[in-house]
């Protein structure tokens, strides 16, 4: 697997200039996360999952700005993370990989004060990276408006149902886009995480 056999265009790849080939997770992941199917890895940091659903997820807004399908205001893809650092380790990178084409991420996390983060909503974002409370908080308040997201990824989803956030990924779930197309990655497999897939993905999901 090569980045040109990939034919994701340049300025989508410029975040990739320094890499060789594509991360095994990220050949494996991309074909099936551009072709809209809903997708389980079971991926450990480091191996390149971050980018392995962020270019799908900057493609994913692309093609939908190309079809005139957004109001151009509401965000289109969501990330959850369990906690803060990861959270900003991945809106860092998608960040850096959505500038050659335009497309805006930001972070929205707790323990910090809410006025920059709603201002960065009003400004206009396409790909939100939150953690549960945090990003339950504004939805609520009605800054944070999901009903355009249709591209979800829960990131580290053990984890986070571990720390107690089951109720809030649910709430944030919910009010998603009910054809969405839904990426989880899990270290471990536990039966919450399986009943929450069941839920919430397509009957037959990609298992990687
Ligand atoms: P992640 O698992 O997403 O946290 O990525 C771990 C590290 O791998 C980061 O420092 C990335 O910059 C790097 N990385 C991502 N994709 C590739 C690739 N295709 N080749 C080499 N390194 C990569």
């Amino acid at each position: 697997e090569s980045f040109e056999g990939s034919k994701l265009p340049e300025e989508v790849l410029e975040c990739c200039k320094g890499f060789k080939k594509p991360s095994p997770i990220q050949s494996r992941a991309w074909p099936f996360l551009l072709n809209g199917r809903d997708f389980i890895g079971i991926a450990a940091t480091g191996s390149g999952k971050t980018l392995a659903f962020g270019i799908p997820a900057i493609m994913y807004v692309l093609n939908k700005r190309k079809g005139k399908m957004s109001s151009g205001r509401n965000p289109l893809c969501l990330v959850l993370s369990p906690t803060r650092e990861l959270a900003q380790q991945i809106s860092d990178v998608l960040i850096d990989a959505g500038k050659a084409s335009g497309v805006k991420s930001a972070c929205l996390y707790g323990g910090t004060s809410k006025g920059p983060q709603k201002s960065a909503l009003k400004a206009g974002i396409d790909i939100v990276i939150g953690t549960p409370g945090r990003l339950k908080d504004l939805v609520e308040e009605g800054v944070c408006r999901l009903s355009e997201v249709a591209f979800v990824v829960l990131d580290e989803a053990d984890r986070m149902l571990d720390m107690g956030f089951e109720l809030e990924v649910r709430s944030i779930l919910s009010k998603t886009c009910s054809a969405r197309q839904m990426v989880m990655f899990s270290a471990t497999w536990p039966l919450p995480v399986h009943l929450l897939s069941q839920e919430f993905m397509d009957p037959n999901p990609v298992k990687v």
